[in-house]
């Protein structure tokens, strides 16, 4: 099956975040999600992500969003499904077999996040029951749902961009498309 994948990043703070959530949305993109809604007003996350884009290929979009209730809703009104990421949660092991839709929203965390998102969900789940981070989090996530699916996570190619890397023993080798 394949399966659609938008990551949802909720509480991002402009000043803090800005890194990690860049490594949340360079991680999805490289792992096969489509793209990632920003709850934030934060623009420099979408130059960054459009800049890689340009450079790497594939057609990853970040949107910002001003409402993430809404944009659950309408996920949901749509025939989707939500999974959020949170310690808490029901450990991936135990879940993964249940994980069978074919469009899926993963909510991910910065700061704490409200309590209804436990509520909308309809599954939290959690990559060990101990805190880590979201960049790992999601990284797991994405490998095991992909390989649920038959798919190799490190295997994607990407259409249009700039440029390529040549795999290589010693050195870097990089070709112009
Ligand atoms: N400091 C925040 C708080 O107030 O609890 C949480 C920070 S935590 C690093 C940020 C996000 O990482 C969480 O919202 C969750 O999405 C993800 N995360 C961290 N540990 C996790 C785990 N063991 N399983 C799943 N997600 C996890």
């Amino acid at each position: 099956m394949n399966m659609r994948i938008v990551i949802l990043r909720l509480g991002h703070r402009i000043q803090r975040d800005q890194r990690i959530t860049t490594h949340v949305a360079l991680t999805a993109r490289a792992l096969g999600a489509e793209g990632m809604l920003l709850d934030s007003d934060d623009a420099g996350i979408e130059k960054s992500l459009d800049e890689v884009k340009n450079r790497w290929g594939g057609s990853f979009y970040v949107r910002r969003i001003t409402s993430w209730k809404s944009e659950i809703k309408k996920w949901k009104e749509a025939g989707g499904k939500v999974m959020h990421l949170t310690m808490y949660g029901l450990n991936l092991p135990d879940a993964i077999d249940e994980i069978t839709t074919c469009s899926l929203m993963i909510v991910v965390g910065a700061e704490k996040v409200p309590p209804e998102v436990y509520e909308l969900a309809d599954w939290n789940v959690a990559v060990g029951n101990q805190p880590h981070s979201e960049v790992a989090a999601l990284a797991i996530v994405l490998d095991r749902l992909n390989a649920s699916s038959g798919k190799d996570s490190l295997s994607s190619r990407f259409t249009g961009g700039e440029i390529e890397i040549i795999p290589c023993r010693k050195g870097k080798e990089v070709k112009s498309k």
